[in-house]
């Protein structure tokens, strides 16, 4: 099947997912363990594209801010890769985990090492890395900082809110954080590193701020407007085979079956999902499904990748097979 790469297309497409998304019933549940993001109305939807070129393609509620959680591991990821290279993987790996988000088990088989970057374990010792040799605050500006580089946009803050509510209730990742310390798998204090977890975590981006942020991962870690780059080619493949492989928690195999494209969910319910080299794609509609994935922004990265041709094993056939 041939890709669809026409703007115009691409927005006849999104225009009519997000009309089907308001009509949707079942929405999921929003993710209420972090109580101020029990508060977030679950009638909302909305999705942006933006292309290789810069062309940018929105539908739905694409301006409204939401708490991006977990796609901020993405960017820890990068600045990790970028503080120690490939030595970060003796200090977490590169495998899907098929547990929870948040679970302990394997922590405590593995010695404090978690699976990978994008579980809640492996996000805090990427966190620590970042961290390390500055304070907490200087910490989450150069997250920020990356944010708005890569997305063009200064407009993007903290919600202290959520974040308030993190810590508050954050028991889990304080338990998470405890035992990798007691393994000697953090360098600062579990206090100062959660305190960098829980407000990149609250990051808030509309989805078209995402769309535009992941777009350095559409390029191979360049910059489009300036001869810049966030991060190498070679670490970019790296970043975007774990979104593929462990991108989407304990359902990113059904992911890849259903979709195709490398992506990484949060519990605010957006999901970032690239095209190497045609685009980057946010969705976001806050209800959760049971493996804390959003309902109905996967389903509309479903109906676009198939409409669109995207998945990475679809591909366009450049060769007679008659010969
Ligand atoms: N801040 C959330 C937590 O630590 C992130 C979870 C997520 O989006 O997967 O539980």
């Amino acid at each position: 099947m041939a890709r669809v790469y026409d703007a115009q297309t691409l927005q006849g497409i999104v225009d009519s997912i997000a009309e089907r998304m308001v009509g949707e019933v079942e929405r999921g549940v929003v993710a209420n363990y972090i109580p101020e993001l029990a508060t977030v109305n679950l009638n909302q939807f909305g999705i942006a594209i933006v292309l290789a070129n810069g062309e940018v393609i929105c539908a739905g509620d694409a301006e409204v801010p939401f708490s991006i959680q977990s796609i901020s591991k993405v960017l820890t990821l990068t600045l990790a890769l970028e503080r120690c290279g490939a030595t970060l993987w003796q200090r977490v790996g590169r495998e899907p985990s098929g547990d929870p988000f948040n679970s302990i088990i394997q922590l405590e088989y593995e010695k404090g090492v978690p699976r990978n970057p994008f579980i809640n374990a492996g996000a805090i010792v990427t966190a620590d890395v970042v961290l390390e040799g500055q304070k907490p605050d200087q910490a989450v500006d150069q997250i920020l900082d990356l944010c708005r580089r890569a997305a063009g946009d200064d407009d993007i803050f903290v919600d202290q809110n959520v974040a308030k509510s993190e810590a508050q209730t954050g028991h889990r990742n304080r338990a998470l954080a405890q035992f990798i310390s007691a393994e000697n798998n953090l360098r600062c204090t579990v206090e100062d590193t959660l305190s960098v977890y829980f407000r990149q975590c609250s990051i808030a981006m509309s989805c078209r701020q995402l769309a535009h942020l992941g777009r350095y991962l559409a390029l191979g870690g360049q910059l489009a407007e300036t001869d810049d780059a966030i991060i190498t080619q070679e670490r970019t493949r790296r970043i975007l085979a774990l979104m593929m492989t462990c991108g989407a928690y304990d359902a990113s195999g059904d992911f890849a079956f259903r979709i195709g494209i490398p992506a990484k969910t949060g519990v605010g319910g957006g999901i970032l999902g690239i095209v190497p080299g045609v685009a980057s794609v946010a969705a976001w509609c806050p209800g959760l499904d049971n493996k804390g994935n959003s309902l109905l922004a996967t389903r509309a990265l479903d109906d676009l990748v198939r409409q669109a041709g995207w998945s990475l094993f679809t591909g366009d056939v450049h060769f007679s097979l008659e010969e």
